[in-house]
């Protein structure tokens, strides 16, 4: 269980097993939604009734993305946002991001793999490591943006 190897790692790490660390790990794992930033891991814990101070939330989703349990993201907005990490590295999905609303949706993996395949043949190079991210506009966006226009003709 995912609690089990933290409280594992956070005690090589001579860290203790909070509450608190336990609990946000959990927002994760048991949030159908991916991705959040710690203001909304801050916001879930408070619907829940949890005390917990920002501070707190900010603190320990750092620990978390540095010890592994967490993946960190960044999308230009000035805030980090955080997926549970997987344990192989090498199928990390990849992300698309809507400019207009937000959404952030995954890129599926053989998607990805096709895609470094295609770059190691064209450039001849052993691709290790890489961070790919899409921005566009998602389909409902889309819709909005022509029933817009044609609301305007
Ligand atoms: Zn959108
Ligand atoms: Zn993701």
């Amino acid at each position: 269980m995912i609690y089990e190897s933290l409280r594992k790692e956070l005690r090589s790490k001579k860290y203790r097993m909070t509450a608190q660390r336990e609990i946000v790990l959990k927002i994760f794992a048991e949030s159908g939604e991916k991705h959040l930033g710690a203001e909304d891991v801050y916001r879930r814990l408070i619907e829940k009734r949890y005390r917990i101070s920002k501070a707190t939330v900010y603190r320990t989703v750092e620990l978390l993305s540095k010890l592994g349990f967490l993946r960190r993201l960044e999308f230009g907005e000035g805030v980090y946002r955080y997926e549970l990490a997987t344990p192989d590295s090498e199928t990390l999905h990849q992300h698309i991001i809507c400019k207009t609303c937000g959404e952030i949706i995954e890129i599926d993996e053989k998607t990805v793999k096709d895609l470094v395949k295609s770059v190691e043949a064209k450039t001849g190079y052993l691709l290790n490591d890489y961070d790919i991210k899409f921005y566009g506009l998602c389909p409902r966006c889309q819709s909005r943006r022509n029933i817009n226009m044609e609301n305007r003709m």
